[in-house]
């Protein structure tokens, strides 16, 4: 059988990592700028996070949802206790599309409506109502087109407010930080004026934390830095250091009834001794404020450099926007300087490596960046 290819894949393999490095088969090292995607919150193979969950699956790695797992309380609780929101609730996922399918649903049997309001250059996933909330008609099959999405521009108040005038609206859902769409930061006027539509019309304001959430931005929500409290935070990638698992906060308001919303996976046992060596290893060793720092500093250093037109994000999700001659750079940085980087778009570099990232390791980034960006001779 041969692999469904839909992935553009470049042909280095992976046999080791540790904590913010990656070695491939040759034995080469790599600095992780990109944390597979945001997913890797503490590092690589964290040594409390391969002990948990070693120690789990010696004693039971999955069972079900119809047997009582006392682990999913313990998460709910230290989430609660990391994230500031003690009085919200839990409901346990396994991916970042799962849990803003559920979390739009969960709104609409919330307030029987229907329409969803949704941002230019979201990502949300690509299940039937995550992927028709994204923006991007590429990826949107035939049959998840849906009139229940309404698309608005970014930071446009007066169109936030017709919207609301013009629909009955389920529910809002955005990114702190959008990350597929260039690193687009929501500032606090924008999620204020959300929240404030939200309350007037009884609408559900969502935050997709699945890529700028669980202390990525240097506050454990991203949505934190504006003061707003949304009704339903998502989150995924982080949560697992690379363990599948993905969740919903939701606030008091919401009455859980039996049946409304379930899978088999959530919540299993693995899954939650991954999150909470995660959780555990982000509080002891002060990983958020590490993320504000060590990112501060980054984005500082990157300001000076006379080639970059903007560099755009929070804590240690950032965005560097180069010409557009400058495209090769990210190539330049893997080959020849052998570190991992993401791309937004093709002159958009994306770093999203793990809260732990060490101010040498920045200073390394930044040196051969430098070096990077000089012209290639052919
Ligand atoms: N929301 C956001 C903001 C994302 O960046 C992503 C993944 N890139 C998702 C949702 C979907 O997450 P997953 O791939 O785990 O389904």
């Amino acid at each position: 059988m041969k692999l469904f290819d839909v992935y553009p894949v470049n042909d280095i393999t992976i046999t080791k990592a540790q904590g913010s490095h990656v070695w491939d088969d040759e034995g080469t090292q790599y600095l992780d700028l990109y944390g597979g995607h945001a997913v890797i919150s503490i590092g690589h193979t964290h040594p409390h996070y391969v002990q948990r969950l070693t120690d789990q699956l010696n004693k039971v790695g999955f069972y079900s949802n119809s047997i009582h797992i006392p682990l999913q309380q313990q998460l709910a609780e230290k989430l609660g206790k990391v994230s500031g929101k003690e009085d919200y609730q839990l409901f346990l996922v396994n991916s970042g599309a799962e849990a803003n399918e559920n979390a739009l649903k969960l709104a609409s049997f919330y307030n029987g409506r229907k329409k969803i309001i949704a941002f230019k250059k979201a990502f949300h996933g690509r299940t039937s109502l995550a992927v028709a909330a994204t923006d991007n008609p590429k990826i949107v099959a035939p049959v998840n087109e849906t009139d229940n999405v309404v698309f608005l521009p970014w930071e446009d108040l007066a169109a936030l407010e017709d919207a609301f005038n013009k629909y009955e609206v389920s529910s809002v859902i955005i990114e702190g930080i959008q990350g597929v769409g260039g690193i687009n930061v929501a500032s606090p006027a924008f999620l204020q004026k959300i929240r404030s539509l939200c309350d007037q019309h009884n609408a559900v304001f969502i935050a997709d934390s699945v890529q700028c959430g669980y202390g990525r931005s240097g506050k454990f929500f991203s949505h934190d830095h504006a003061g707003v409290n949304a009704d339903i935070y998502t989150m995924a990638k982080g949560m697992g250091n690379g363990f599948p698992i993905g969740g919903i906060i939701i606030a008091p308001k919401f009455k859980p009834a039996y049946g409304m919303l379930g899978t088999t996976f959530g919540g299993n046992h693995l899954a939650c001794a991954a999150a909470l060596a995660v959780l555990e290893v982000i509080e002891k060793d002060n990983l958020i404020a590490n993320a504000e720092n060590v990112g501060n500093y980054l984005m500082e250093e990157l300001r000076k450099f006379p080639e970059v037109k903007e560099v755009r994000g929070k804590g240690l999700m950032i965005g560097i926007e180069l010409p557009e001659e400058l495209s090769h750079v990210r190539r330049e940085l893997l080959f020849t300087y052998k570190i991992f980087t993401g791309e937004a778009k093709p002159n958009v570099i994306r770093l999203l490596p793990s809260l732990a990232l060490t101010k040498d390791h920045a200073d390394q980034f930044l040196t051969a960046f430098k070096q990077a960006l000089k012209p290639v001779h052919a």
